[in-house]
């Protein structure tokens, strides 16, 4: 498949060029230059046209998905910890198959309509725990979207709850492996886990070779909780039971000290800011400027939309510090995707011969000009998801002309409305 005429550009390294790109099975085979005299393959001219990689959103609950406009809880959450009783742990545990399935669906479809091609999940449903990765993976390969999934290993629903989280991970990484998809090890936060179950997850992810997928530091009252349990600050007890590794992932990070961040860059962990979900939650300004270079962005379910996310994150962090720029954020938003590649075992985030193609053509005729130099000022300033024209992810077109390929989004849609309309009436009974 030829993609012609079009302005390549990614994030990180900053590169902004024109050429014709080459997409040849699930990879981009070459980046040409000057067209080719026969063109034989199938080609879509991209004249006028921004292609960038796939936004990479690195921390995300699908099943937020059917939140969206639900109706406020019994009482006002004081804290963090009340957000958790007061409203996620009441919907994690209404959610049974069909409300996980639409979740996948409908969160998969928003994604991909604002650019997103690779979405790491976090889940939870404590009522549906057994399974519940594959009812997610069914709906984001129906998609097309690329994944990372893991179950939300916890002990607030006690030991039976906490093993069938301990072997949905399991089972789930032994499983056949899907094109699209892969697995980590879940687990919900050092405040909901007991020092035996981190034990079984670091012991889980070895076994698997692979990562933890975590909350870390979220609100002040896990870092209070870890020193009550541990005399450890979070991170430290998190490394001690051998949590952090390369492939590990700790979520939002907010109330890490200098020693906490010191230790998971020691570890090659990644540290992902979810800007937009820390200010909704009120539980303070995450130490983002010191988070190091294996360090991505998340939505933490609000949506999936990146653009919005690197937009926010960069302004919220502008507003403390005059000094920050752009680049500083453009190169978060594409940490994600370094993030997944090893997951994948190949490049992705590149525009370069051997690199996965998840590709993005947007449809942006800037006002003023666009070079490599000032494309993340381009991006804070002017990309939005509306300018979204075409997704592709591993080599097959899964957005064309704004629409999805293949699936019936009314039909989704309305399906998701039905299912949250439920969840939210079960949600009483929890
Ligand atoms: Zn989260």
């Amino acid at each position: 498949m030829l993609l012609a005429n079009a302005t390549l550009a990614t994030l990180n390294p900053p590169m902004l060029r024109s050429g014709h790109l080459v997409v040849e099975g699930d990879r981009i085979q070459s980046v040409l230059d000057t067209l080719p005299s026969d063109p034989s393959d199938e080609a879509v001219d991209c004249t006028g046209k921004l292609i960038i990689p796939g936004n990479v959103c690195a921390h995300t609950h699908l099943y937020s998905a059917l939140a969206r406009g639900m109706p406020g809880p019994r009482a006002q959450p004081a804290n963090f910890l009340e957000i958790l009783q007061l409203i996620w742990w009441r919907l994690d545990r209404a959610l049974d198959e069909p409300g996980i399935r639409a979740s996948a669906l409908v969160g998969a479809l928003d994604a991909v309509h604002a650019g997103t091609t690779t979405l790491v999940d976090h889940h939870a449903s404590p009522n549906t725990i057994l399974g519940s990765l594959d009812m997610l993976a069914d709906g984001l390969e129906s998609v097309g979207v690329r994944a990372v999934l893991c179950y939300e290993v916890t002990d607030r629903d006690g030991r039976a709850r906490r093993d069938q989280g301990l072997q949905e991970n399991d089972r789930f990484l032994s499983g056949k492996r899907r094109d699209l998809i892969r697995g980590n090890i879940g687990a919900h936060a050092s405040f909901t886990l007991e020092d035996d179950s981190l034990s079984a997850l670091a012991e889980l992810a070895r076994h698997h070779e692979t990562g933890v997928h975590i909350h870390v530091a979220e609100a002040a009252s896990d870092e209070e909780d870890s020193l009550r349990r541990s005399g450890r600050r979070t991170a430290s007890r998190l490394a001690d039971a051998g949590i952090f590794n390369r492939d590990s992932i700790a979520a939002h990070g907010v109330h890490l000290d200098a020693s906490e961040l010191a230790l998971i860059q020691a570890n090659g962990s990644w540290l992902v800011h979810n800007c937009r979900s820390n200010m909704n939650n009120s539980v303070g300004f995450a130490p983002v400027a010191g988070f190091g270079n294996r360090a991505a962005l998340g939505t933490d379910g609000i949506d999936g939309d990146m653009f919005a996310e690197s937009r926010t994150a960069f302004f919220r962090s502008r507003e403390a510090d005059l000094s920050t720029p752009a680049e500083a954020f453009a190169h978060l938003l594409a940490g994600g995707a370094s993030l997944v590649a090893p997951y994948f075992g190949s490049p992705l985030g590149r525009i370069e011969a051997g690199a996965l193609a998840d590709l993005v053509v947007l449809n942006y005729d800037p006002p003023t000009d666009l070079h490599a130099a000032n494309l993340a000022w381009h991006w804070m300033f002017g990309l939005t998801a509306g300018h979204v024209e075409r997704v592709m992810v591993g080599g097959t077109w899964i957005l064309k002309d704004g629409e999805i390929v293949g699936v019936d989004e009314e039909k989704v849609r309305a399906e998701a409305r039905r299912e949250a309309t439920r969840l939210w009436r079960r949600m009483d009974e929890f």
